[in-house]
């Protein structure tokens, strides 16, 4: 009998997570069925959208979110016992899965792709669902062109850092925003991102204006709210907007979101595209997004910070920490 752990999300959060609004439960997994396999968890990851999707579930649940982890034991010939796996079971250390039945779109349990030697942690960063947002949220809906200029908000998380070195690879002028001085530092020297700017410090409007005195061309925005109404009141004509989320607003209460400067007027008359996605979209396609983002991370072209924490007791801080700020690059926690 294996005793394994999980954290179930017991209550609806209020504002910033609580700890006591998870409860870790121990329990024996049962003997394996045909077509099942024992997974031990390796790299959990903890992500914005586990704090964005809270209200959509339903209390109690698991909390989801994506993990390495390595088959144990099997009664599935295709994933015998050593094969490393990624599935969307979340902060557990052991789990039973069927990889053989129907999930949700995101939820299919996928052999870890060809790391070609890269740490296996990236799968659930890099080359992973991160890698695979900044990749295909970024080129399919800016579809950015040489000497354009690219905003980027969030700049120095999982999947705005990404978005801006894609971004310098493609020819483009880069600037980010992050939320302190230190991030700006490593946005610029060791990114390589044109310019960056503290938003916590900075006149948005102002800081763009000298940094993209000809207006910018492409936002990835993925933060939403007045920084991003900022920013479309500096684009071009014909300028095109990824909305990848609003970590602005996940620990608001939607009764009481705040106010952000009307962006209608910039819509119009600067005519913008503005395409709102969930990185699902290009569910069968994920494997084409890892492969070109190994070769730029193996080739030097692209870095992929992380911020391990370690411990499976430590994933509620983890969490918080991430939500706060406290990550350069992707937050994932070796178990
Ligand atoms: P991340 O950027 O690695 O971590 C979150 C970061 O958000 C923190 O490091 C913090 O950095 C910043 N932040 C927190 N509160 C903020 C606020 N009030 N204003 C501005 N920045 C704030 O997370 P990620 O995984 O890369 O996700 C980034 C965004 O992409 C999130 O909005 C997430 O929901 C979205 N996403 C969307 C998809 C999709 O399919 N559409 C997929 C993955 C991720 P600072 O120090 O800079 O404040």
């Amino acid at each position: 009998m294996v005793k394994a752990r999980k954290y179930v999300v017991k209550k609806y959060f209020d504002g910033v997570p609580k700890r006591d609004d998870f409860e870790i439960e121990e329990y024996e997994l049962p003997p394996l069925k045909d077509g099942e396999i024992l997974i031990k968890a390796e790299w959990v990851s903890v992500d914005p959208y586990l704090r964005a999707y809270n209200r959509f579930n339903k209390i109690p649940y698991d909390q989801f979110s994506f993990q390495v982890g390595k088959v144990e034991e099997s009664k599935d010939p295709n994933y015998p016992v050593g094969t490393k796996v990624v599935t969307h079971k979340g902060w557990c250390d052991y789990c039973i899965v069927n990889p053989s039945l129907p999930t949700a779109p995101g939820q299919s349990i996928y052999k870890m792709p060809d790391m070609q030697g890269l740490p296996e942690s990236l799968a659930v960063g890099a080359i992973g669902m991160p890698g695979v947002t900044a990749y295909f949220g970024f080129l399919e809906i800016c579809k950015p062109k040489p000497g354009e200029t690219v905003v980027v908000t969030g700049a120095a998380g999982a999947v705005g850092s990404l978005v801006g070195q894609i971004a310098k690879i493609k020819g483009c002028k880069v600037i980010g925003f992050a939320g302190s001085d230190d991030k700006v530092q490593w946005l610029e020297q060791d990114l390589g991102f044109d310019k960056a700017f503290n938003y916590k410090t900075v006149n948005v409007t102002e800081a763009l204006k000298q940094a993209a005195p000809n207006g910018v061309d492409c936002y990835f925005d993925n933060v939403g709210g007045e920084i991003s109404s900022q920013i479309l009141g500096q684009m071009n004509v014909l300028g095109r907007i990824s909305v990848c989320g609003s970590i602005s607003s996940y620990n608001e209460d939607p009764a009481q979101m705040p106010k952000a400067t009307v962006v209608q007027p910039a819509m119009v008359f600067k005519q913008l595209k503005m395409e709102g996605f969930l990185v699902w979209r290009w569910d069968g396609r994920w494997p084409e997004a890892f492969a070109q983002l190994t070769d730029w991370i193996k080739s030097g072209k692209m870095k992929a910070r992380e911020h391990i924490s370690e411990g499976f007791e430590n994933l509620y801080d983890a969490f918080v920490g991430m939500l706060a700020g406290k990550n350069f690059g992707k937050a994932v926690i070796k178990i």
